[in-house]
């Protein structure tokens, strides 16, 4: 992290011990500005390297990772609260496998790519894409997964031959310094790789501002429509990974415990701070009392308490503001009607944990059924047919993903196809996001482009097309200067020879095609 020039800091604070564990200094705008420069150089130079030698180079940062697991992991505990196991599982183990699937693929799938010509009158043009890196990339994170979330994107940035400033969330400092540990073991070029601290209130405009060339934004819907609409000032491109409000659709062949205990790690897994986590689940009649007093056994099981505690599920939640927003819309739910069905127990009321809690006889008029409650509580209905479970899933403002649990896989995959969302999972949740070969993104207001595998190093590149002539030697195209009747006729010809139906019309036009023909041999 290059040292900021001003002496302001920002404290990092374990959110449930209440200590402070870490002091960040605050980079200024024209630290940033500086910044940006500089990784414009860098970039300048990383560019030209194969894909194959910089994957070489990034390779390393798994190695790393592995070596230093078990620290990465408690601190991501420390910092952000969740559970050691969450923090390894979602986060060390999903990097570790994300840069070494990135490492290995890349360069296929960057390989310049030849066009096939399909027409039969521009038979001589040969086109080919080319994948061409931005410049510089600006990654905005959150801190629900503070490491894996913005790691990947970095990954991505690098090995297409970016530079990358990433700015992760003020509540996780401590992680995203951990991140530029890890970036920094694979030595690569001063300024081509850059950690800042800024406040999420100046960061969007001062990157947009100092000449970033995309942004690639992970945040709320918020921020997303408010750095979009600066975005446009400059026409910087911008790929957004906003909110969810996911669905799970429990069939009437669903295994029962597998889905009760699935709804349980899709909806309190990271004490329910997923952005596609499970909020909504809707079970068929036939199954609905049975799944619900498995889920109710269930949940009273679960351990919450200190992350870095082996035997806890849940670990507490990372920010005050969103246990006021669960808070509150359990409140709106109960006094609408709702019933709190089953919650865990939770030691220690104080130190920012929440109990993991099931709630029926809800409705979409319920806060906690329409938008993004982002905590560990699920409201669960009962569905009567396919069509409605469809209607209730898709019956949302977001669209990020959701699942379908069934032992019919066609009838579970029939279900999943009309269900508006980025990506569903057939008897499982949540976890494609660590897949590193599935595109990942949102529907609706869950945001816009793809990130992740093939899609991911994509979005981090623009085509680029190249169109060779083999018949180059000739002097001129059909269709250029002077242009006359017999010019006009003879390009008609094109089209009836290929589309007319009539045969007589096709002979006819032959002859009118031969006739322009000598014009690309002549010099006049
Ligand atoms: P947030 O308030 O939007 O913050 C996200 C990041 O944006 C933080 O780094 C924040 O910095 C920064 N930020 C805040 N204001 C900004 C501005 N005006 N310009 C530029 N950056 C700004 O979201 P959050 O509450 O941290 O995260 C939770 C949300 O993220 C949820 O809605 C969740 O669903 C979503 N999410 C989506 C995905 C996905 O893949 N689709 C994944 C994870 C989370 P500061 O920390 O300094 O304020």
């Amino acid at each position: 992290m290059t040292a900021p020039k001003i002496s302001s800091y920002t404290e990092s604070i374990n959110p449930v011990t209440g200590e402070l564990i870490d002091k960040t200094p605050i980079h200024s705008l024209n630290d940033l500005e500086s910044i940006i420069n500089k990784a414009k150089d860098a970039q300048n130079e990383w560019k030209n390297n194969s894909v194959k030698y910089r994957a070489k180079k990034l390779l390393k940062i798994r190695d790393y990772i592995v070596d230093n697991a078990d620290r990465i992991a408690l601190t991501i505990s420390k910092d952000n609260g969740k559970s050691i196991t969450d923090a390894l599982a979602a986060e060390v183990l999903a990097v570790a496998m994300a840069v070494n699937y990135y490492s290995k693929n890349a360069s296929n799938f960057l390989k310049d790519e030849k066009l096939k010509n399909r027409n039969f009158f521009l038979v001589n043009k040969r086109s080919k894409i080319m994948r061409v890196p931005y410049g510089v990339i600006g990654i905005i994170s959150p801190w629900n997964y503070p490491f894996s979330i913005p790691f990947s994107e970095i990954i991505m940035g690098l090995i297409t031959g970016n530079a990358v400033v990433m700015k992760g969330a003020s509540e996780t400092l401590v992680v995203s310094k951990e991140i530029d540990k890890a970036i920094a073991s694979a030595e690569l070029p001063q300024g081509l790789f850059n950690l800042v601290n800024m406040a999420g209130s100046v960061a969007g405009a001062a990157f947009l501002n100092s000449g970033i060339d995309k942004i690639f934004f992970t945040g709320s819907v918020e921020i997303g429509k408010y750095l979009m609409e600066k975005a446009a000032k400059t026409l910087t491109p911008i790929s957004l990974e906003l909110g969810g409000n996911d669905p799970m659709i429990v069939c009437e062949d669903a295994d029962p415990y597998r889905a009760a205990v699935g709804a349980i790690w899709g909806g309190f897994q990271n004490a329910g701070q997923s952005c596609a986590g499970i909020e909504r689940i809707y079970v068929h009649e036939k199954i609905y009392d049975k799944f619900l007093s498995i889920l109710k056994i269930e949940v009273k099981k679960l351990r919450i308490g200190y992350g870095s505690d082996f035997n806890n599920d849940i670990g507490c939640m990372t920010t005050k503001k969103q246990i006021e927003i669960v808070n509150a819309h359990i409140k709106d739910a109960v006094e609408k009607g709702a019933t709190i069905f089953a919650q865990s127990e939770i030691q220690n009321s104080s130190k920012n944990f929440l109990p993991a809690t099931v709630i029926t006889d809800v409705n979409h008029q319920m806060l906690l059924m329409k938008e993004e409650t982002f905590g560990p509580v699920v409201g669960v209905m009962k569905y009567r047919t396919n069509d409605e479970a469809i209607t209730f899933a898709n019956d949302s403002q977001y669209g990020l993903s959701a699942s379908v649990w069934s032992k019919n896989k066609n009838r579970a995959e029939k279900i999943a196809r009309q269900i508006n969302a980025g990506a569903i999972m057939i008897n499982d949740h949540l976890m494609s996001h660590g897949l590193a070969e599935t595109p990942w993104g949102g529907f609706k207001y869950s945001g816009i482009g793809r990130t992740h595998g093939k899609y991911g190093l994509y979005d981090k590149t623009q085509p680029k097309v190249i169109v060779h002539d083999w018949l180059s030697f000739t002097k001129k195209n059909l269709w250029w200067h002077p242009y006359s009747k017999q010019v006009y006729e003879g390009l008609k010809s094109i089209i009836i020879i290929l589309y007319k139906k009539n045969f007589a019309y096709k002979i006819s036009a032959v002859g009118k095609l031969i006739k322009i023909i000598p014009r690309m041999f002549q010099k006049k």
